[in-house]
Formats: C-alpha cells, structure tokens, sequence
C-alpha cells in the first residue's frame, strides 16, 4: 500500500509545529545543562567542605551543609525531570491544558495557534512536583525501582527543608548518603546517554567518593552483624519462630540470618507482564502474556536480636533474596486490586 504524504495543511500549521518542536527540545536540553551545573557546583561544594580543615565551623556546626545539600537535591530532581523530558516530554508536566498536551502528542493536529510561547512563557504550565518526577521516574524504569527508591524516598522533604527553611543539624553520613544518591543518578544518566562525556571523563574524586562510601557501608554493616551476634549470644537468645505476622502486600516473612528467628522484610509487591511470542502445531503464533508477582524488599528488621538492615546494599550484603516471587498468591492480588483475567491475545 502506497502512502501519500501530501500535506494536508497549510503553512501555518507546519511553522507552528516545528517551532514547538525547537521549543521541546530547548527545554530538554536547558534541564540537562541546568541539573548538570547544579550537579557540578554541589559536588564541588561538598569537595571544599572535606578539605576545608581550617574554617570549618560556623556557628557550631560545619559550614556549607545546607548548601550543599540545596544544591545537589536541586541536581537530582533536575536530573530526574531532564530523564523525564527525553523519554515522555508530556510527562514533566502536570495538569496540562488539553490544547497543549494534544499538540504534544499529536503535532499533526496543530492549529494555527502558538503553543511554543505557551511553553516558555513565565505562566507556562506547571512542572511536576519532585516526589511526582521520582514516581514516573519509576514508571519509566519500573526494573530499576528497588535500586533507588531507599535513596530517593525522602529526598525530596530534605531538599524543601534545605531550600526553604533551615534543616536541623545534619551527620556526616547523612551527607555522605546524599552525595551517594546524586553520584548514583547521574551515572544513571551516563548510562542511558543522557551525558556522554563523563563516564569516562569523571573526575577521581566521584570515583573515589563511590568506593569509599560502599567501604564505609560494608564497615557499617559489619557492625550491625556484630551487635546482633553479641545480643543473641549474651541473651542466650533462642531462635523465636512464631509466625508473627500474615504475609502481606507491604512486608513478608523472612528466616533471621543471625538469630534465625521469624523476622519482617518490608517492601513492595509490584504485578509484572511479560509478553512472550509463542507457536502452536500448526505455526500460528499467539502472544502469550505472562503475569508475575514479585516482592522487592527495601528493609529488614529483627525484633529478637535486633538486626535492622536499612537498604539494598545492606539487604545484599546479608545474602537476604531481593526479588522474591510471590505469583503464587496472583489469585488473591487480583481479587483484591479487582484485576481481570485477560491472558491470551491473538496476533
Ligand atoms: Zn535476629
């Protein structure tokens, strides 16, 4: 079949549409310089803050924290919006004007109406909030969810605490963990090509900063185990296998890997499909959609010997399973979320 590509409108319509796009593009590759200079100049300023040994304190407390904090949670939700706004531009936006989103989504049903102004203006639309931007971050890379979300979950109350009040005295390796989580999303963005030039270009110091932050957990973690080992032993703990607790969405039960007891893992079931082509006798091919339930864990807590594992990293390094398959219980998520049964298309 032929196609005819003759346009069907006038001038007007084509200038428009091409001035919008100009103007998409602008604005993807404005949040990507934007949340890379934020990125920058807090990591410089966190870089100064370790080396300043000699006009540390102001006040009492070290100089700069709030700043750098401001700084470098300013940078990862610019990051976030920039990943936003290459993969599904509509998506930065809340609350988009209908006119807008339509032009967005279907250029070809441009008006002679200039929605690029309406985009830059100062009363353009709103973008999305920060807690908005890490959620459809998630939607956009669901895969890659456990792996940020104990970093990302409460960045966002930080950085409105940093930016718009003061925030209450910080520790060193609440620091720490912030730079982590921003270092983390922007090798994110290297990855999926967003910057091209750092990955190899990176300085030492953030490289160096990675390897010492993951030294200083496996340290920490050490410690827990230790301190949960001494309690089980002085206590003359025995193991404690009551179930506590009927499994639900939100935590699981799980074997203590110090004490053996009955202990929680708290997380998240998330529902997954997967289609898979498949070929009867007679090479007819069906898509066949395959449903999963699976438990990813964010935190794990003993109450007996009083082992609390905080993340990813520390969940890891205690050999703890991190996707856990739950879709015997498929049944009763459906049930419950009211899902229907839909499991076979035909192509
Ligand atoms: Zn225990």
């Amino acid at each position: 079949m032929e196609f005819d590509y003759t346009p069907l409108e006038n001038e007007g319509n084509q200038k428009y549409r091409e001035q919008l796009s100009i103007v998409v593009e602008e604005i993807q590759e404005e949040l990507k310089k934007s949340a890379y200079e934020y990125y920058s100049v807090g990591i410089r300023l966190y870089k100064d803050y370790l080396e300043d040994e000699t006009s540390l304190y102001l006040f009492g407390r070290k100089k700069n924290e709030q700043v750098i904090i401001g700084n470098l949670c300013i940078s990862i939700e610019l990051m976030l919006k920039a990943i936003i706004a290459q993969e599904a531009f509509i998506f930065l936006y809340s609350g988009l004007p209908d006119e807008i989103a339509m032009a967005l989504t279907y250029p070809d049903k441009v008006k002679a109406y200039n929605f690029a102004s309406e985009l830059t203006s100062f009363k353009k639309p709103k973008s999305i909030e920060f807690n908005e931007a890490i959620t459809r971050f998630y939607k956009l890379y669901p895969e890659r969810k456990k792996e940020f979300s104990g970093y990302l979950d409460n960045i966002s109350d930080i950085r409105n605490n940093s930016v718009h009040t003061y925030l209450p005295k910080y520790y060193k390796h609440q620091l720490d963990r912030i730079v982590y989580t921003t270092i983390k999303v922007h090798d994110f963005c290297c990855e999926i090509k967003m910057y091209f030039d750092q990955i190899l270009g990176k300085d030492n110091f953030e490289m160096k900063f990675m390897e010492e932050y993951k030294k200083s957990r496996v340290e920490e973690y050490e410690k827990k185990i230790g301190d949960a080992k001494n309690k089980t032993k002085s206590t003359g703990l025995d193991a404690q296998n009551n179930s506590i607790f009927s499994d639900e969405w939100n935590k699981i039960q799980e074997t203590c890997p110090i004490c053996k007891s009955k202990a929680i893992l708290h997380g998240e079931t998330v529902f997954l499909q997967e289609e898979e082509l498949i070929e009867d006798l007679w090479d007819n091919s069906k898509i066949m959609i395959l449903e999963y339930l699976k438990f990813n864990p964010a935190s794990f807590e003993c109450s007996v010997c009083g082992l609390l594992l905080e993340d990813i990293i520390e969940l890891e390094f205690a050999s703890l399973d991190v996707a856990i398959d739950r879709s015997e219980l498929m049944e009763d998520w459906k049930k419950e979320k009211n899902i229907k049964d839909n499991d076979l298309l035909e192509e």
